[in-house]
């Protein structure tokens, strides 16, 4: 294991070590089965105890009421980005608002505006997406379809810590970047989903947990992979779903629940991290700085940037150099990102606080 680095990918991203080691273990055999994972029915009685373990357990996990559906899907948050419109924004419903706090809602609002009418609630464009709305500002309509929002914006690095009010209105949530790096009250959400190749598992795999009186909404007349409700009544196996990605999800949960005892432990492990990152940026003088505002900075996505391009081209070599691997932000922000996700061990955020402070000596001025 001497050559693994640490890697502050976005997404796909690092994993549990013990979960890949599972993986690795069992990839020729599962225990008792003589076949690999990959090579399995999605209808076989080994598929379907890993596809009630991975429910169990995420019900557990997220204490998820009895009211509520989980769905195991493909696609990706993008499919999402289609999908919600087209079950929830129907002809019953005027029109669905969206709160923009960066790049992904963005992209979100663009595919829903093919599928219906839509109405911006909120955009942080002027502030370059660096906050988010007071709750003052948010222009909800009380008869909309459902309010969207992007819990934590991975570009930028914002993240809700509250949800917003939305009444009566159901709230839609993608979650994709920080899935269950914290409990959640769920019944404050209608529909929340989340690709799993940030926090969860591999790409492939597209968590959806919704609300069971909104399967009603949707229209009988759309291709079935689009219809939240055949996926319900097939419990995930209307087509051959994502078998390794659920496998792996299913690795991921027990990690959770068995290593970490549990969102709250995560969560707090998670806020550890980040201050470690942040701590650094605001003792650094205005050498690093911070993208977003103080008070809503992400936990999971640290982005800042350096004096000037030259250093942070410096910055990344030398972190790479160091076994700190895929530090550059994203190129609509620019600047440095390091993603501290779940599996990030607090050993990965220390070396990478102690390299920080170690360039911010030599490089400033
Ligand atoms: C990564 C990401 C997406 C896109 O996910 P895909 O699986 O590539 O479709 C959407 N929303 C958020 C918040 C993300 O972080």
């Amino acid at each position: 294991m001497t050559d693994r680095i640490y890697n502050f990918s976005a997404g796909p991203a690092t994993l549990p070590l013990p979960v890949l080691q599972q993986a690795q273990r069992d990839l020729l055999a599962l225990p008792g089965v003589g076949a690999s994972i990959l090579e399995i029915s999605h209808r076989s009685k080994t598929f379907a105890g890993i596809l009630d373990s991975a429910k169990k357990g995420l019900t557990e996990l997220l204490s998820i009421p009895e009211n509520y559906r989980i769905l195991f899907l493909q696609g990706g948050a993008r499919l999402q980005f289609s999908m919600v419109p087209m079950n929830l924004l129907t002809a019953n419903t005027p029109s669905a608002d969206y709160i923009l706090t960066g790049s992904w809602g963005n992209s979100a609002l663009k595919e829903a505006a093919k599928a219906g009418p839509v109405r911006v609630a909120w955009d942080g464009k002027a502030d370059r997406y660096d906050r988010l709305p007071a709750s003052n500002q948010l222009e909800l309509s009380s008869d909309a379809a459902y309010v969207h929002i992007t819990s934590n914006e991975t570009i930028e690095g914002v993240q809700f810590r509250e949800e917003p009010e939305t009444g009566q209105v159901p709230l839609v949530c993608d979650a994709s970047s920080d899935f269950l790096h914290r409990p959640l009250e769920l019944t404050r959400y209608g529909l929340l989903y989340a690709c799993a190749q940030k926090n969860a598992g591999p790409a492939g795999l597209t968590l959806v947990i919704i609300r069971e009186d909104l399967l009603a909404r949707s229209p009988a007349d759309l291709p079935g992979y689009l219809n939240y409700q055949i996926h319900a009544d097939n419990d995930s196996l209307w087509n051959t779903p994502a078998v390794f990605g659920i496998y792996i999800f299913d690795l991921v949960v027990r990690w959770l629940q068995q290593e970490i005892g549990g969102l709250d432990k995560m969560y707090a492990r998670n806020v550890d991290k980040a201050r470690m990152l942040y701590q650094v940026i605001d003792s650094s003088n205005g050498f690093y700085r911070g993208h977003a505002r103080a008070e809503d900075r992400s936990v999971m996505n640290v982005t800042f940037r350096l004096p000037d391009q030259e250093r942070e081209k410096a910055f990344l070599a030398a972190a790479e150099h160091n076994g700190l691997s895929s530090l550059k932000g994203h190129r609509s922000v620019g600047g440095i990102r390091a993603s501290i996700y779940n599996a990030m061990p607090v050993e990965g955020v220390s070396s990478l606080r102690d390299f920080m402070q170690d360039f911010a000596s030599r490089h400033a001025s």
